[in-house]
This record gives structure tokens, sequence and C-alpha cells, in this order.
């Protein structure tokens, strides 16, 4: 479950972020109960005008900062789309070379670096999964579109976008979500562009309401490890032949992980955001979800072990700035996400800047810090330090 608290305050992204930028850049106030030098309890509502360092601290670093945020207030949001199309492209993972594998992630990694730039191509979304590799292995593309206007009467964008992955032999072509809305005949008569699409993928076009209703998912019982990694530039030979090695070993922890590596940039990337919000990190265009899943807590050790062994070693060689090996650091990486708070990261001195960024962001986090929070009331781990 994730609740509005932690996720609006710590940045906040999805399927619309592309289109419409994070849900914090579209705070306008936010309600917020601190707590004085004296423990006294002070009621606020910040703005732009009213107090606007600690409504900028709490537009992407608000989460268990700073005190108790009881509202927040959007003047204004972005129309939802009318309607989205969706459709998945699923890879042979176990006949693919460590080679062709690396050649596959630089196409996925170039295309947001060039064309996934335009302004046209922003309300596309893809999430990228790649798992275990094996006769019953997971490497499959999810994507989403609509047209900026939140329409989806032209898909040339999409079949753009699928045509670049045709080489690599997609070998099934289902849509994710086919079992309700419209059928791909339907879908391609409808699209005015009027080319065909390159591999026999379908599309199924439906409300946004019901594409969203349906992506989520949640189960009792699981633990969970998240890691996370922002990505200014495509992917190096390097980086993808660590992540083929670990998913091709067969290791238990393989068998539980997924790196999930989501499209980014678009609105998220508009110049000055950085300097109004709490998110630093606005010039990636993938940001790579690491997770792995498990039931048992006996598992604990050798997955939290292994998946830190793994990030560790798709961050170490000379892709990676010298004095910072291990981790999403130099002109190819922007960090970490707050809201994948990773505790291993904490052995690094330079943590905060991982997550907080390298152009004085966290400084200011501190200050604000300091006068609205002076005893550290609110703290965890990872929260921010008064010094
Ligand atoms: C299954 C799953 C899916 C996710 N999907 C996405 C996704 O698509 N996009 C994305 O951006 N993130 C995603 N996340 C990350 C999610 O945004 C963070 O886990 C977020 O912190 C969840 O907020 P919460 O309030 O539920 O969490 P909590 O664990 O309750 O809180 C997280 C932090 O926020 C603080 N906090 C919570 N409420 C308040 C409040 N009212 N005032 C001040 N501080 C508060 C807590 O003290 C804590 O430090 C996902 C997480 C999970 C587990």
């Amino acid at each position: 479950m994730v609740g509005a608290g932690g996720h609006i305050s710590g940045g906040g992204y999805g399927l619309l972020s592309r289109l419409h930028g994070l849900t914090s850049d579209w705070l306008t106030a936010v309600d917020i109960a601190t707590v004085d030098a004296h423990g006294n309890v002070e009621l606020r509502r910040v703005d732009r005008h009213q107090e606007p360092d600690l409504f900028r601290a709490l537009r992407g670093a608000g989460n268990g900062n700073f005190g108790v945020i009881t509202s927040f207030r959007f003047a204004a949001l972005p129309a939802a789309p009318r309607e989205v199309a969706e459709a998945s492209l699923v890879f042979p993972w176990n006949d693919l070379s460590e080679e062709q594998f690396a050649q596959l992630l630089a196409t996925y990694g170039e295309y947001w670096d060039t064309r996934g730039r335009d302004p046209d191509t922003w309300g596309l979304f893809v999430l990228f999964n790649v798992g275990t590799r094996g006769p019953n292995g997971r490497l499959s593309m999810h994507a989403q579109f609509c047209q900026p206007d939140g329409t989806t009467s032209d898909l040339s964008v999409l079949h753009e976008f699928f045509a670049r992955f045709s080489s690599f032999r997609p070998v099934v072509t289902l849509s994710s979500r086919q079992v309700t809305g419209k059928s791909a005949v339907d879908a391609l008569q409808r699209d005015t562009s009027q080319k065909p699409a390159p591999t026999p993928y379908s599309v199924t076009i439906r409300p946004w309401l019901d594409a969203t209703l349906a992506g989520g998912a949640s189960g009792s019982g699981i633990r969970a490890k998240y890691k996370s990694a922002y990505m200014k530039r495509t992917f190096t030979a390097a980086e993808a032949g660590a992540i083929y090695r670990f998913f091709s070993s067969g290791s238990v922890t393989a068998q539980s992980s997924v790196i999930s590596m989501d499209s980014y940039g678009g609105a998220i990337n508009k110049p000055g955001l950085a300097r109004e919000t709490a998110i630093a990190q606005r010039s990636s265009i993938l940001k790579l979800q690491w997770q792995c899943y498990w039931r048992d807590d006996s598992e604990d050790e050798i997955h939290l072990r292994e998946l830190d062994e793994f990030f560790t070693s798709v961050y170490t060689g000379d892709h990676v700035d010298a004095r910072h090996q291990g981790t999403p650091w130099g002109d190819r990486y922007e960090g970490c996400y707050m809201n994948y708070p990773d505790a291993d990261m904490l052995r690094h001195a330079y943590w905060p800047e991982l997550f907080h960024g390298r152009d004085g962001l966290y400084p200011f986090l501190q200050s604000v810090k300091r006068r609205y929070d002076p005893n550290n009331i609110f703290h965890h781990s990872m929260s921010v330090r008064t010094t």
C-alpha cells in the first residue's frame, strides 16, 4: 500500500509524469504541524509566499523530516487523459547473448536520450522489466501512451518506439491488459498515421481511469527491498554485462528480483523545477527500480546481501566516478530516489548528495531543518540531519 503522506511529499512519479511532471511539482500549499525548540506544536499553512523555504522543502523532501503534514493543496491539476493505449513486447530472454542484451538496453536508453526528449513523445511511458533469465525468464516492455491532448487518435509515436526493437525478435506479443478494451484492429484503424505496426503486437485502448485502477498491485506477507538509480544517458556495455550475468546466475535472489527500467524525463526535466522544489534529479532519462520480493524472514540476509552486491557491481568500473565506485554517481547518473529509501547507501559518507543532488539542496534542507525541527523530533535513518 502507498499512502499520500510519503508519496506526495517525497516527489511522487507515475505513468503520466513524463507528460505532466511529478506530483510535488503541482503542490500549491501544504498544511503542516511543526514542533518548536520549546516543544510547542505550531500549525502552519505554507506556500510560495508564506514560509517559502519550508514549502520548497516539502515539495520532494517532506517525508518524515520537518513535521506532520495534514493537507496537501493543489490549485490546479492537469486534466486526466480521456483514454490511453497499452501494448507490450516480450523478448526471447533465454536466447539473447550478452552482446545482444547490451544492444537491446543501449537501444532502449538511446530512444529516451534522443527522440524521447521531443514533447510529442511525453505521453509515452514504458516499464522495461528485466528479471531472471532462463526458459521461464522475464524480459518485457509495457508501454502506455496518449498524445499530449489526452487522446489516442494517432499512435505513430508508439509504433515508432516499438519499431526500434523488431530486430530483437520479440516472441510473445500480447497486450498486458487485453481482457477489456477495444481490439488491436480497432486501434489500428483509428490510427491516422496509416503506418502498419512493425511487429504483430496488439494495442488495447481504454479509458485512463480503467487502466490506472488495473495497474495497482498489492500483497500481504510479502517482504521487499528496493533500490534505485537515475540515469542521464543510455546503458554502457559494462552495466549491461553485470545485469546479464546476475540474471543468468540462477541464484535464489536473481529469481526473486526484477529491475524495472522506467522511462523518465519529459515534463519532469523542465528548467527551473530543481530550484523551486526539493527534487534535484531533473536531467535523467531513465529511473531504475531495483526490486526483490520474498516471503520468509529467514531469507532476509541472503536477499539483502546479494541485491546489494549486484547493485554495487553494476556501478563499479570506468563508467562511474572514480571516488564514488559502487554508486550511480558521475556524468551518467543522478543518484537515487528518496522515496525508495535504501539504507545500504548510508555506508557512503556522501549519501545525502546521492539522494538530494550536488547543487546545494542538502545544505538548504539542513537549514530548513534547523529552523523548523530544531530538536530533530522527526527523524529516521535517512532523514535530513541538522549538522
Ligand atoms: C508497492 C509500492 C509501489 C510504489 N510505487 C511508487 C510509484 O509508482 N511512484 C513513486 O513515486 N513511488 C512509489 N512507491 C514509493 C512510495 O512513494 C514511498 O514508499 C512513499 O514513501 C510511500 O508513502 P507512505 O505514506 O505510504 O509511506 P510511509 O512508510 O507511511 O511513510 C514514508 C515516509 O514519509 C513520512 N510520512 C508519511 N506521511 C507523512 C505525513 N503526513 N507528513 C509527514 N511525513 C509523512 C513517514 O514518516 C516516512 O518517513 C511505491 C512504494 C511501494 C511500497
